[in-house]
């Protein structure tokens, strides 16, 4: 079978090594598509190296379907469709015992420190299955659509911690798939006033398509003139930053009403320092909220968002590429054109 395999950022080699037999507690999957990342991209370019084994084989947001059980696993066959969780947790860290799994204070994740799916077939290690990460997904929908439960439950993770309901105003600053995922669950909860800044005029319009009310070009608009505008002047109730950069957080909090939220979706890149506005923070009464990852049940939650049809995830994917284009593949996913990129196993 064909894996792919970085020896290093910027390298990228594809071997032909034996199909996996699975150990006891394992699965073996045949892998149908992976989708790509942000943060699969910055493996690539080497900007994210921790929590990364080199050499490393990629690809955490996938589909397939399973080939081999190994011993001692129940509940699951050869043939059944599945997705992966790729959280692996300890179950025993203060947090694991709280619920909060996604802080869990020793996470591994598939596709970083634990060998990913872009390759043929992959092993789902045992903790994982034993753990409830493998999903049995319908076989209706493409693969790909399947494989992006990952993103949107870790948008799901953020959306539900940024008190968007029935008639919020919203800002969404950046439109790329991050953005344009808590844009549907933003419609979906019934936001009365859905506001996204993104740079690319391909992806505006998508947004538009898919439910914002207004849209804006932060390059050549005025950010607070167009919220001051949809919003009588008063500002937004929640705000979701969905793209590294720091130098927008300011702006972000400046817009937002009192009493209002501001969610730090993204994780920030350079130093990962900024200067914010402490005291429009204080007298604005606001909450300033990080985020990071999702737990086992917003992704359950994200299959079945995705399998009943209340999200509808079908152009979400700009593009195909098979396995041995995975380079060229990771250079679209780059552009900042295409929404999400997927490779084809
Ligand atoms: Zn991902
Ligand atoms: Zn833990």
């Amino acid at each position: 079978m064909l894996q792919t395999v970085l020896p290093q950022p910027l390298e990228l080699e594809l071997k032909e090594v034996g199909v996996p037999t699975p150990a006891a507690g394992e699965l073996v999957v045949r892998v149908r598509a992976v989708t790509l990342c942000g943060s699969d991209v910055r493996v690539w370019k080497g900007e994210k190296t921790g929590g990364v084994a080199w050499p490393a084989t990629i690809g955490h947001e996938l589909a397939g379907e399973i080939t081999s059980v190994g011993d001692g696993v129940t509940g699951y066959a050869a043939g059944d469709r599945v997705s992966l969780a790729p959280w692996f947790t300890c179950g025993v860290c203060e947090y694991c015992l709280t619920g909060e799994t996604n802080l869990c204070d020793n996470m591994e994740v598939f596709g970083y420190g634990i060998s990913g799916a872009l390759a043929e077939y992959t092993v789902i290690p045992a903790l994982g299955v034993a753990n409830g990460q493998v999903v049995k997904t319908t076989d209706a929908l493409a693969p790909e659509i399947s494989a992006l439960a990952e993103p949107l439950a870790c948008v799901y993770h953020g959306h539900s911690r940024s008190r968007i309901h029935d008639g919020s105003t919203v800002l969404i600053v950046g439109g790329g798939p991050i953005g344009l995922l808590h844009l549907e669950l933003a419609v979906l909860a019934g936001a009365g006033t859905i506001i996204v800044s993104e740079p690319s005029a391909s992806r505006r319009e998508f947004a538009r398509r898919h439910g914002a009310h207004v849209t804006v070009d932060p390059i050549n608009e005025s950010l607070a003139d167009a919220v001051a505008a949809a919003t009588g002047g008063t500002g937004v109730d929640s705000t979701i930053i969905c793209i590294g950069h720091g130098g927008l957080v300011a702006e972000a909090i400046e817009v937002t009403r009192k009493g209002g939220l501001v969610n730090l979706f993204a994780g920030f890149g350079g130093d990962g320092t900024g200067t914010i506005p402490l005291n429009t923070i204080h007298y604005r009464q606001q909450d300033v909220i990080g985020n990071s990852g999702a737990t086992l049940e917003d992704y359950r939650y994200a299959v079945e968002l995705i399998e009943s049809g209340r999200i509808d995830l079908s152009e979400y994917i700009t593009d195909r590429f098979p396995l041995n284009e995975l380079d060229a593949a990771l250079n679209r996913a780059i552009s900042g054109d295409a929404i999400k990129v997927a490779v084809i196993c």
